[in-house]
């Protein structure tokens, strides 16, 4: 079974003006369709064929760069045009909200530690807030496609927020100013998402 695009869960000027409509059909309809297209031609007639994302992922061997660079980016896109959507932002509830406090002190420690990590990834990558087994959670950021499912990448827990800092990401828009791009992506997290993610991995 090929991987499909999955659908965007939103219109493409949905998440105005945090993120710009022209970006949000560039990057889905070229970027990550690209991924999912280039993912299936690299596992086609392989063993990988048959299996999910995450075990494809889980067990990589990160020297086949095309599965790597390509079944990141097919699962990391579908991640994050998840956790985000229209009318979300604000903060975590409930017992993702208590596993944060935990792991950084507050809400606002958190978000200064997460929107760091992201502003100094140097070039292409992704920013992440993980959960590990038992329900700590942690940050850690990853280059190029690559993400913490991966063998020995990242802090090594189930991402359950993604923020791409590639430039394709925010260049239309922002220009060079990555971290007004990562202000205003908090204005669109979808915190109830994120906790189910969380919930389901914990
Ligand atoms: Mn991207």
């Amino acid at each position: 079974m090929a991987f499909e695009l999955p659908k965007l869960p939103y219109a493409y000027d949905a998440l105005e003006p945090n993120i710009d409509a022209r970006t949000m059909e560039i990057h889905y309809t070229k970027h990550h369709n690209g991924y999912t297209t280039k993912l299936n031609a690299a596992i086609e007639g392989t063993p990988l064929a048959n299996k999910g994302i995450k075990e494809i992922l889980a067990n990589l061997d990160m020297a086949n760069k095309a599965v790597r660079n390509n079944g990141g980016g097919f699962y990391n896109h579908s991640l994050f045009w998840e956790i985000m959507g229209p009318n979300a932002g604000g903060a975590a509830t409930g017992e993702l909200a208590a596993a944060i406090n935990s792991a950084f002190g507050s809400f606002d420690s958190f978000k200064e530690k997460f929107s760091n990590a992201a502003g100094t990834v140097f070039g292409s990558g992704w920013a992440w807030l993980c959960v590990h087994k038992g329900g700590k959670v942690e940050i850690c950021a990853t280059p190029n496609q690559d993400n913490p499912l991966m063998p020995k990448v990242g802090c090594g827990g189930h991402p359950i927020l993604g923020l791409d800092v590639w430039e394709h990401a925010y260049y239309l828009n922002y220009q060079n100013r990555r971290p007004d791009y990562i202000t205003s992506f908090f204005n669109v997290i979808n915190w109830s998402k994120v906790a189910e993610y969380y919930a389901a991995n914990k």
